[in-house]
């Protein structure tokens, strides 16, 4: 009998297809009528047992399918959302409505179109459930609460799930290779702003006032000490202070001054204990200074954190059904952050890279580069290996429970 990895290689022309159709129709956040369209099309030809569209905040996608044999139930999640920037691949399919799929999220759609249709046609030796889920606005970090808000982990209850991002996220890997990791894989972010009262009044006459540029100031200084002197030096932590705004002219005190800053970290106690000291410390500092200070957490996105067990499979699976050369261990963890980590807080589960580099060929000025970062205007996916990334999750979905 073919391997699923074979099945899947004959598969890519496909997948090049449908990512070469989204890609020339980017759509950003929620707003996602095209790719939403796209993704119900493909999947009815497919015969799942259930497929809902119109999730999420209007345009989400997730569907079900039924194995033959009795097991538990697997969510595989893509991201499908772009980003707003002007292409400048100069494809013969690029966009041209002014938006980009600069993270390669067309590309995880149609992988993720791809392991459907390897697992329908594999649904005679498939034990359990498979759940698709086809998440709008990962850039904004607020489209897999949206999903979760709709039902996508529940009826059947969902037991593990496994996301991927293609693209160079991870420098150390071959075109197609699968990048997995226990432990910490993204950084968490919490975005924070302080709002410092005093009282306002004549630069010239301090002692009638409050000053809170002042109480600002002590504030920041202070906070620098947090990572330097209260979190362990082997644990990985940073807390920037990235805009201060307050005052208005050279010789009037303000009333008012206002710091916004970022936390990232890997380990969500850290991450609670940041939180816990920049309110004490801003507080503190306030009160000892004769002012107020109110501080907020807005983005509060949970690093993502491979179960072992999860990622360990993946390992093993992917050497096993695709081959050893398709799987290496990444050693550190990326800085970036993801919303994943959201599904991450209900079932147990792992995120991987899939990589799609080029191989550059050349050395001169013009040859050497060939490979741009997520996010720039020339991002480009190799499309000959994208068929690993479908491989790999339709192979994950046939043997995790063994
Ligand atoms: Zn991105
Ligand atoms: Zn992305």
């Amino acid at each position: 009998m073919e391997s699923i990895g074979a099945k899947a290689k004959a598969l890519n022309e496909t997948i090049v297809e449908l990512r070469r159709e989204l890609h020339a129709h980017p759509e950003l956040g929620h707003d996602l009528p095209f790719t939403e369209s796209v993704i119900v099309r493909e999947l009815t030809k497919l015969g799942l047992d259930e497929i809902k569209s119109g999730q999420g905040q209007g345009h989400g996608v997730f569907a079900t399918l039924k194995g033959k044999k009795p097991g538990k139930v697997l969510a595989l999640r893509a991201d499908m959302d772009a980003l707003p920037i002007q292409e400048e691949t100069g494809l013969p399919f690029a966009s041209t409505n002014g938006n980009m799929h600069a993270c390669g999220h067309d590309a995880h759609v149609a992988i993720l179109l791809g392991t459907a249709k390897l697992l329908a046609d594999a649904r005679e030796e498939l034990a359990g459930t498979v759940r698709f889920i086809f998440q709008p606005s990962e850039e904004t970090v607020n489209g897999a609460l949206s999903m979760i808000e709709s039902g996508a982990l529940e009826n059947p209850q969902v037991d593990a799930i496994i996301g991927l991002h293609t693209g160079n996220i991870w420098d150390g890997l071959e075109p197609g290779q699968i990048g997995w990791r226990v432990g910490p894989m993204m950084a968490s972010t919490s975005t924070f702003s302080i709002v410092f009262e005093g009282k306002g009044g004549h630069g010239a006459t301090p002692h009638l006032t409050v000053d809170p540029i002042v109480i600002a100031a002590e504030t920041i200084v202070q906070l620098q000490t947090l990572v330097s002197r209260e979190i362990n030096p082997f644990e990985p932590a940073v807390v920037t202070i990235g805009k201060i705004l307050g005052g208005s002219a050279f010789n009037i005190i303000a009333g008012k001054c206002e710091v916004h800053g970022t936390i990232r970290t890997f380990a969500p106690e850290i991450d609670g204990f940041l939180k816990k000291r920049i309110r004490e410390t801003a507080e503190g500092v306030a009160a000892s200074m004769r002012g107020r200070a109110a501080v907020a957490f807005t983005v509060n996105l949970a690093a993502v954190i491979n179960d072992k067990t999860c990622a360990l499979k993946m390992r093993d699976i992917v050497a096993s059904s695709l081959g050893e050369e398709w799987v290496r261990e990444i050693p550190l963890p990326s800085s970036g952050a993801e919303d994943f980590s959201f599904y991450l807080a209900k079932v147990p589960g792992a995120f991987f890279y899939h990589c799609s580099t080029f191989h550059c060929s050349g050395s001169s000025s013009e040859g050497a580069v060939c490979n741009y970062p997520h996010h720039n205007s020339k991002f480009d996916v190799n499309e000959s290996v994208l068929w690993t990334g479908s491989g790999a999750m339709a192979a994950y979905a046939l043997r995790w429970q063994d």
